[in-house]
């Protein structure tokens, strides 16, 4: 039950229809075992996890669109599913019903050199296209920091954004096409290998972003770019976090050089990930700090570029500069930002990794507010992430020593000041990782209630029996359209 509206159980019978449209290889029914891996996603807490009655795994747009009409006609949700590595419950079948995974739809079908351009289907693994482009000297720069597991599919859906927003932007940039499956089980061509194109609505930027919910994707065309050939990292300290965030805007307007990633650690964080690895910090001193990653297509001119932000950062108040340009060194120097997640897991597997982006310059204000929060509900709260696009991965953890109920008491609490003290920043909620189930009913929070009912309704005219993946993006109560 989703609001007003009844779903009903896969039984064999339906079971056995889905089996004729896919095979017999491709479905799982019956199997606990097997389907437990389709009933999360990278969301740690079991409490978000839900079991599919079935998994089906098409090879066609026309596969998946007889799929939607079986739904329709027995009204059983339908829950698309790439890569998995989602971080707000999107893949979650939170009703039950059919997990429509798309790893089978893998190909690249066509490398378009002369208009720089690539199709393929949803299941390519991001990292993927850019190793069959780069041979051509392209690049597809959407990607996300999980390009080695998440599937093009997802990222469409998702608007995966990443390390290199601030200077490439996020997948829906890169998008001009798409072949979807509307719930209906329509199949219909938007967009194409145009770089131009005002033919009625944008239907293709409401389509991205939209978490599965509007319809699925079974082609996708994205645009390519010249492949960078040389990049440099900078890594540098800085006495707080203040100092840190107000120095690089400064450093970007005067030396006028946008780099390609701007990654920023709190104090917390730089000293729990330097412990965990076992290395000692460049400096004991660090209050914040940040990594800046400069790429081209010249060592020379990106060594040059380098070499002036690092002198603009030091009369801006950094500590140092240390630069590397040799793959080893900036590997050396990406990995603390790259092990966070792992360190902060190994202090406490419990928590909850948030995804809230803030104008720039309200990083510091937001800092403030994390520490006060963390003081008020006794919990570990580093501040860490794209800092180049105020997309900044605050996550609550809970303290070893503290009891597991009393951490699930006050989260909702902790969450819902948390997201009021954004919005009144001018922030909100999710940047990159989607509202999906986890944050559905924290979304009147930081949303106009005109606006969502616009974009309730909306989903209505696609999918006016809800059945393609329910209990997303809107507060359950709100899957109520009649
Ligand atoms: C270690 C790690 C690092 C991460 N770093 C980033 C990052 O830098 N930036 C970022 O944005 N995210 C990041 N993520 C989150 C995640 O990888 C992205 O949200 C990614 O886009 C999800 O892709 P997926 O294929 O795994 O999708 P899934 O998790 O399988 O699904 C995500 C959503 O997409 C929908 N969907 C999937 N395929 C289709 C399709 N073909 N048609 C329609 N809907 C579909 C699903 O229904 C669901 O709502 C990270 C995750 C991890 C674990």
């Amino acid at each position: 039950m989703s609001g007003e509206h009844s779903y009903q159980p896969v039984t064999q019978e339906i079971a056995g229809q889905l089996q004729s449209i896919v095979g017999g290889k491709n479905i799982i029914f019956n199997d606990v075992e097997r389907m437990q891996d389709y009933s999360h996603d990278e969301v740690a807490d079991p409490a978000y996890a839900h079991m599919p009655e079935v998994v089906v795994k098409p090879q066609s747009a026309q596969e998946i669109s007889q799929i939607m009409k079986l739904a329709n006609k027995y009204r059983i949700p339908v829950t698309p599913r790439g890569g998995g590595t989602g971080l707000s419950c999107g893949a979650v079948p939170v009703l039950g019903g059919i997990v429509l995974s798309l790893d089978r739809m893998n190909r690249i079908l066509e490398i378009d050199k002369e208009n720089m351009m690539v199709v393929v289907e949803p299941g390519v693994v991001t990292r993927e296209i850019n190793i069959a482009v780069q041979e051509h000297g392209l690049f597809y720069a959407g990607y996300p920091m999980s390009f080695e597991s998440c599937f093009i599919g997802g990222n469409v859906a998702e608007n995966a954004g990443g390390g290199r927003a601030i200077k490439y932007g996020v997948t829906g940039h890169y998008v001009l096409g798409l072949e979807v499956v509307l719930p209906s089980g329509e199949i219909v061509e938007m967009g194409g290998k145009r770089l131009k194109d005002v033919t009625g609505y944008d239907i293709i930027h409401l389509m991205v972003g939209s978490e599965g919910t509007l319809g699925i994707f079974s082609k996708i065309i994205l645009r390519l770019l010249p492949l960078p050939t040389a990049t440099a990292v900078l890594l540098i300290p800085f006495e707080n976090a203040t100092a840190a965030v107000a120095a690089f805007p400064k450093v970007i307007a005067r030396v006028g050089i946008l780099p390609s990633a701007v990654e920023f650690m709190d104090s917390l964080s730089v000293e729990t990930v330097y412990k965990f690895l076992g290395e000692t910090p460049p400096r004991p001193d660090i209050g914040a700090m940040l990594l800046v990653e400069v790429d081209g297509t010249s060592r020379e001119k990106v060594d040059g570029d380098c070499q002036k932000i690092g002198e603009q950062f030091l009369e801006s108040g950094a500590l140092d500069v240390y630069i590397g340009n040799t793959p080893t060194i900036e590997r050396k120097m990406w990995n603390p930002r790259l092990k966070l997640a792992e360190a902060f897991k190994a202090i406490c597997p419990v928590q909850s990794l948030e995804d809230i982006v803030v104008p720039t310059a309200r990083i510091p204000d937001l800092i403030r507010e994390l520490e006060r929060l963390s003081q008020k509900y006794d919990v570990l709260i580093p501040c860490y992430g794209h800092a180049g696009d105020g997309n900044l991965h605050a996550t609550p953890v809970m303290k070893p020593e503290s009891p597991l109920d009393i951490w699930k008491e006050k989260l909702p609490s902790l969450l819902t000041e948390l997201y009021q003290v954004v919005y009144r920043l001018g922030g909100t909620i999710s940047g990159e990782h989607g509202i999906g189930s986890k944050r559905a009913s924290y979304l009147p929070l930081v949303m106009n209630p005109d606006l969502i009912s616009l974009e309730e309704r909306i989903k209505q005219a696609f999918d006016p029996l809800n059945i393609l993946n329910p209990g997303k993006i809107f507060p359950l109560r709100r899957n109520r359209y009649k």
